[in-house]
């Protein structure tokens, strides 16, 4: 059927024409959300099931973010990190709090979080721990996504991702994600942290056995390494906890966080830890002009005061047992794998029927908007104000794309 009034054509001719091509988005142009939902420009409706990759956590446009960020437009936006303004003490103090932390680094993306979090990690290493000029080295997990950078993207393991970018950072080893052996054999007296996603996100959802992250935390505190989990996707309750690591009563010396962090307003990252490490850091050896701005710092204490209440980690827990009910119902019927934790999961679509992509395809067409991750897999990640029924709703449409 062809619409000669419909406006998504010509709106996505006009994005692919002016922009490079590091993205293959869906073929759908939004112009305005409210809380789970998204429309399009032609006032089509739609389910939004990756809440910007969890930066959405708690839906478009919540009232009392919104609200945070235009008291604060009225007021100050931005004086650099050179003045202390009146937002920071309170963001900082209250995200140091949530993650039960002395100090709190702020960045704005998450590869900056990453990153912050290397810098440290090695300067700890030379200074702390007293490893030998430039002999530094941090290990890695297989199947790891934290970020585009060029010394993050050194030790991806993902072709796209890595190809053609060299010369690569060295100073990392990477060791199959979930093996506690392998990571345990990696580790040498140089190993300044090891650097791991409590579950892998980009990776379909990736959930390492149980005992895993347990295991992990007591060889880096037997070793004297820093254990860095990566909760940019993983935390600020998208899991049915503040963060993935809680599951198994993990604590580790640095989060790095993002993505909800900025309420789906702004990009805010930080990097919470002691200060026996984050204090390695004196005035001019790291920062960043945007870090901790007025803005981003008025709208992330929002959000840690939305997660301080535990309300969006109960519903998350509570909610994502309703998908996990629906989605499991659908082994053997379409789907031959599926991994959910709180209102996180992982789907693998019986490569036979179609690929990811084809599916998130038939899932718009309904009126859904998931992402593929690789091949058959697709992830859904719903803003956690999805109500039940709309979870019932998106499981009936999943059931309809994989049976047609
Ligand atoms: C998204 C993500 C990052 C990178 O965040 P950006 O804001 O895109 O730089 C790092 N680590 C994980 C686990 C992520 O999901």
């Amino acid at each position: 059927m062809v619409d000669d009034k419909l406006r998504t054509p010509g709106a996505v001719r006009d994005a692919e024409r002016w922009t490079a091509h590091n993205y293959h988005p869906l073929p759908v142009v939004i112009s305005s959300a409210e809380g789970a939902w998204l429309t399009d420009v032609d006032g089509k409706r739609y389910l939004d099931c990756l809440a910007g990759y969890s930066a959405l956590n708690f839906g478009h446009r919540h009232p009392q973010l919104i609200a945070a960020a235009h008291a604060q437009l009225d007021r100050l936006t931005l004086t650099s990190r050179a003045f202390i303004h009146d937002q920071f003490a309170d963001f900082c103090r209250e995200l140091a709090e949530l993650c039960g932390k002395d100090l709190v680094l702020p960045m704005n993306t998450g590869a900056e979080a990453v990153e912050t979090g290397i810098k440290v990690a090695r300067k700890w290493g030379y200074q702390v721990k007293g490893v030998p000029a430039g002999q530094a080295n941090i290990i890695v997990a297989d199947g790891n996504f934290h970020g585009r950078t060029t010394t993050i993207v050194s030790f991806s393991t993902d072709e796209d991702a890595r190809a053609d970018f060299g010369p690569y950072t060295p100073g990392f080893t990477v060791v199959p994600y979930g093996d506690l052996d392998a990571l345990t054999a990696a580790i040498d007296d140089n190993t300044v942290a090891v650097l791991l996603e409590p579950i892998q996100g980009e990776q379909g959802v990736v959930v390492p056995p149980e005992g895993y992250l347990p295991g992990v935390r007591q060889v880096c505190t037997d070793r004297n390494v820093l254990f860095i989990a990566d909760e940019i996707q993983s935390g600020l309750g998208r899991t049915g906890r503040t963060f993935a690591c809680d599951h198994e009563g993990v604590v580790p010396d640095m989060y790095l966080l993002g993505k909800a962090l900025g309420g789906g307003i702004v990009p805010v990252s930080a990097v919470a830890a002691n200060s026996d490490v984050l204090g390695v850091l004196k005035p001019g050896q790291h920062g960043s002009t945007f870090g901790g701005n007025p803005l981003a710092c008025a709208v992330a204490t929002e959000v840690v005061r939305l997660l301080a209440t535990g309300e969006f980690q109960r519903r998350s827990a509570e909610l994502g047992e309703r998908l996990r009910a629906g989605l499991e119902g659908l082994l053997g019927k379409g789907l031959v794998g599926v991994r959910v934790r709180g209102l996180w999961a992982g789907l693998d679509i019986d490569p036979a029927l179609m690929s990811g992509r084809e599916a998130c395809e038939r899932l718009m067409a309904r009126g859904i908007l998931a992402k593929d991750t690789h091949g058959s897999t697709i992830r859904l990640a719903p803003p956690l104000v999805i109500t039940e029924e709309e979870i019932d709703q998106a499981i009936k449409t999943l059931t309809e794309v994989l049976a047609a």
